[in-house]
C-alpha cells in the first residue's frame, strides 16, 4: 500500500486529522484535511471532534493547538519546524515594555512562544489584529513581537496608543521596495498584494493589504489576472488550486522552517505517535486565555 493510502487508513482509525499550513510544502498541503492561514487553523483544532490532530506549520502553531484543545493529542509534523521571529524575539524585552508602560494591555501575535502568551491579555493574527487592538478595552497597547504588523496595526487604528516590540519575520522582512518596484517594472499590470509583516516602505506600494488568506480571497474575487504576491511562496499552491488563468508573480520569499514537513514525517506521526506536544498544564492555562480571548475579541461587534 502506498504511503498516502496508509495515512488516509491511519487518519480514520485514530480519527485525525490533517492541519497545514498555505506556507507548507505541496504535496503536505495535498494531503490535508484543512488547508488555512495561523487563525482558520487554530479555530479548526479547536472546533474538531477529531482525537488527534497532526498539525503542518510551525511549532508555535501547534502548541496553540494543544493549548486550545488540551484534551486532543497533537502532534508536529517535523520537530524541526520553527519561526525565527518566535525564536528571536526575547521575554526580558517583553517584561521590560511592561514595566516602561504598566498601564497598557498587552497583545501579542500568535507567532509568539508560548511564554510569551502567558504575559498576554490577548494573542492575534494578521487576520484578526486590527479587530482585536480596536475591540480591546485599553487605550494603549504593547504589541509584540514584530514590529512591522505592529506599525501597521497602529495606523489602521489611531485611537490607541501602539508601542512597538522590536522582532521580525526575516522572511518578509527581507524584501525591500526596490524588489518588488523591480517586478512591477517587469508585469506592470500586475496588482500588487502585500502581507502585513512586509516593511512599511513595501506596504506603500500595495494595492491590497492582508493576511495570507486574505490575500488569497482577494486574488480569487478580483477581476485583475496577474498579482504581485508579497508573502511566503507556498501560498502559490492553493492560488494556482484555486484561481483559473490567473499569474502570480513572487519575490524571493521561502520560509526554511515551513518547509521541513514530509509525507513520510506525517506517517511517523499518524502510524508511530511521533512528534507529539506537550506543553505543562499550568502554563497551558494562562497562555489559553490569551488564545481564547483572540477568538473572542476578533468575533466581538
Ligand atoms: S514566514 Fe516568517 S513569521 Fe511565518 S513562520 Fe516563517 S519565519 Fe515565522
Amino acid at each position: 500500500m502506498s504511503m498516502i493510502k496508509e495515512i488516509e487508513k491511519l487518519k480514520k482509525e485514530r480519527n485525525a486529522i490533517i492541519l497545514a499550513h498555505y506556507y507548507q510544502p505541496g504535496e503536505i498541503q495535498g494531503i490535508a484535511d484543512y488547508v488555512g492561514d495561523s487563525y482558520y487553523l487554530s479555530k479548526i483544532a479547536q472546533q474538531s471532534e477529531a482525537d488527534y490532530i497532526v498539525f503542518c506549520g510551525v511549532e508555535f502553531m501547534a502548541e496553540s493547538a494543544k493549548i486550545l484543545s488540551p484534551e486532543k493529542r497533537v502532534f508536529i509534523g517535523n520537530v524541526h519546524s520553527n519561526c525565527n521571529m518566535v525564536d528571536e524575539f526575547l521575554n526580558e524585552e517583553l517584561v521590560q515594555l511592561m514595566e516602561d508602560h504598566p498601564d497598557a494591555a498587552v497583545v501579542s501575535y500568535i507567532n509568539s512562544s508560548t511564554e510569551i502568551k502567558t504575559m498576554s491579555h490577548a494573542c492575534c493574527t494578521s487576520s484578526s489584529a486590527v479587530d482585536i487592538v480596536n475591540n480591546i478595552e485599553s487605550e494603549k497597547i504593547i504589541f509584540v513581537p514584530d514590529k512591522n504588523l505592529g506599525s501597521y496595526i497602529a495606523a489602521q487604528c489611531p485611537d490607541k496608543e501602539v508601542i512597538l516590540g522590536s522582532g521580525k519575520c526575516c522572511v518578509h522582512d527581507n524584501v525591500s521596495a526596490r524588489e518588488v518596484k523591480s517586478l512591477k517594472e517587469t508585469h506592470p499590470q500586475s496588482k500588487v498584494l502585500v502581507h502585513p509583516e512586509s516593511i512599511k516602505d513595501v506596504r506603500d506600494l500595495a494595492d491590497f493589504i492582508g493576511s495570507t488568506g486574505q490575500i488569497l480571497n482577494h486574488a480569487i474575487d478580483s477581476e485583475h489576472d496577474e498579482f504581485i504576491i508579497v508573502t511566503e511562496v507556498g501560498i502559490g499552491f492553493a492560488l494556482e488550486e484555486k484561481t483559473e488563468n490567473k499569474v502570480f508573480h513572487f519575490p524571493d520569499m521561502v520560509c526554511g522552517g515551513m518547509k521541513r514537513t514530509s509525507i513520510e514525517d506525517v506517517y511517523g506521526c499518524l502510524k508511530f505517535g511521533d512528534n507529539e506536544i506537550q506543553v505543562n498544564e499550568e502554563v497551558s492555562n494562562k497562555a489559553a486565555m490569551a488564545l481564547e480571548n483572540m477568538i473572542k475579541l476578533a468575533e466581538k461587534r
